[in-house]
């Protein structure tokens, strides 16, 4: 994935505390393509790639995060930033009916889309009429009347002899009167955008004042969804989007560009033929599956949440004076991570990880970490800070305190030294990373 290819390109500049030009580089190529993978247009993507890497200059990397790690949730952030931040549901809170006008080109779902609609409010109790506009295509209105049996909305009917107008005229007057809350208003589309389907969505809108427009879209029409969404986004005031079609592998590429083409929020996506194949639009969520990672941004998250970092900085400025790495820093070091939910939950959080069975998670989690810092515990102050001093008798005493055996301690000895020994080596790579080195 982009995530675990990222992390890679960053491996070796696990010595450097800041993001540059030159070690950037090879990261915003990989963005680069991605995103195009993703059919995200191209002037998109360049604009996306200049604000990252501006961002991405000279900042610092985190504490507890690796570079790699940085840059991914600099990227992250400038995604959710440019899919519209945070997500935003329907707008009804009009005198009811609140009218929902449903525009786009033919195909692009909005017959499916409406029934989607009308599924979703009536789980939200809403009283719902549906309508067709679509006096062109004989079946339109057959289609719509189908998909409404299907969820069970309310239908009104309506005649390829009648003008749109008309039916809409109708339609209002019958939601009105029987006192539904939505009316959600299925209109024709053409192949490409022309004069006379604008026309007449533009009469619909000025006569049935909708509380939502929204735009459906196929995200499968790739880099073409952008020209489709603008000339709509001139025509008609659109307050939102519907993106269709983004199941299957398809990873919303056309999302990016359509918000930065309407400016408008998308508010659902549509993930499958199925009426039930509606989800709202998280920013965060499409970000995260763009860039394919599993859970391993909340997990950064969760680290700079709970790293205590005023220990982290004490612990820093005693390397500079030249000390080492005693037991007691280890303790502290081990009971971050449980402060984090421990390995287990870390892991858990790793992409791929979820395969391993829990039994072995769990064993790599509580019982090494607690029995460590147990181990610790049963120590001298002296024998913390000078382990040099910790011979057979004394290790017999800390086992017997700590309730494990003399093998135990003289594996967590061990493990104390590679660590003493891997900050000496870090130590020259800077602070800020061997602090990094520690907690990755
Ligand atoms: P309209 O012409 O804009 O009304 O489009 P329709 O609602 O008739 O949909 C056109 C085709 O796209 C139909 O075959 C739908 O089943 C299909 N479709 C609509 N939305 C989705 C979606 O989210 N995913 C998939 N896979 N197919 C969809
Ligand atoms: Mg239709």
């Amino acid at each position: 994935s982009l995530s675990e290819n990222l992390q890679a390109t960053f491996k070796e500049l696990r010595g450097q505390g800041r993001l540059t030009e030159d070690n950037i580089k090879d990261a915003l190529r990989q963005v680069r393509r991605a995103l195009l993978e993703a059919d995200v247009a191209l002037d998109v993507v360049r604009d996306f790639i200049d604000r990252v890497k501006e961002r991405a200059l000279g900042e610092q990397v985190r504490t507890s995060l690796t570079p790699g790690q940085e840059f991914i949730s600099i990227v992250r952030e400038e995604l959710i930033t440019e899919l519209g931040g945070a997500s935003q549901g329907l707008e009804l809170r009009a005198q009811p009916p609140a009218v929902i006008l449903m525009a786009g080109l033919q195909g692009s779902g909005k017959t499916t889309s409406t029934g989607k609609l009308a599924r979703y409010l009536l789980e939200q109790k809403k009283r719902v009429l549906v309508v067709s506009c679509d006096v062109y295509r004989p079946a339109a209105i057959d289609q719509l009347k189908t998909v409404a049996e299907a969820v069970s909305a309310d239908f009104h009917p309506s005649s390829p002899l009648q003008s749109p107008a008309q039916i809409a005229d109708a339609a209002l007057a019958v939601a009105r009167k029987e006192l539904y809350d939505v009316l959600i208003v299925d209109t024709a589309g053409r192949q490409t955008v022309d004069e006379k389907m604008m026309q007449e969505i533009k009469g619909l809108h000025d006569f049935l004042k909708p509380a939502e427009t929204l735009f459906v879209i196929d995200s499968m029409t790739g880099q073409d969804a952008a020209k489709t969404a603008a000339a709509f986004g001139d025509a008609l005031a659109l307050t939102g989007v519907v993106l269709t079609k983004v199941d299957g592998d398809a990873r919303g590429g056309a999302a990016l560009s359509v918000r930065k083409v309407t400016g408008k929020p998308i508010k659902f996506l549509g993930v499958g033929e199925k009426l039930e194949a509606l989800e709202v639009f998280h920013p965060e969520r499409l970000a995260s599956r763009i860039l394919g990672m599993g859970d391993v941004l909340s997990l950064i998250e969760e680290a700079e949440k709970k790293i205590d970092r005023q220990k982290a900085e004490k612990l820093a400025q005693k390397f500079k004076k030249g000390k080492g790495f005693d037991l007691e820093d280890y303790r502290d070091q081990l009971a971050q991570m449980v402060n984090m939910g421990g390995l287990g939950a870390m892991l858990d959080k790793l992409p791929g990880m979820s395969q391993i069975p829990a039994q072995v998670k769990n064993q790599i989690n509580d019982k090494e970490i607690t029995r460590a810092i147990a181990i610790i515990n049963s120590m001298t102050l002296q024998e913390r800070r000078f382990p040099d001093v910790i011979k057979a008798s004394r290790k017999k005493r800390i086992a017997a305190g700590s309730g494990t055996q003399v093998p135990d301690v003289n594996r967590l000895l061990k493990q104390h030294m590679q660590m003493q020994k891997m900050m000496k080596r870090m130590r020259k790579g800077g602070m800020a990373n061997m602090m990094r080195g520690m907690q990755g």
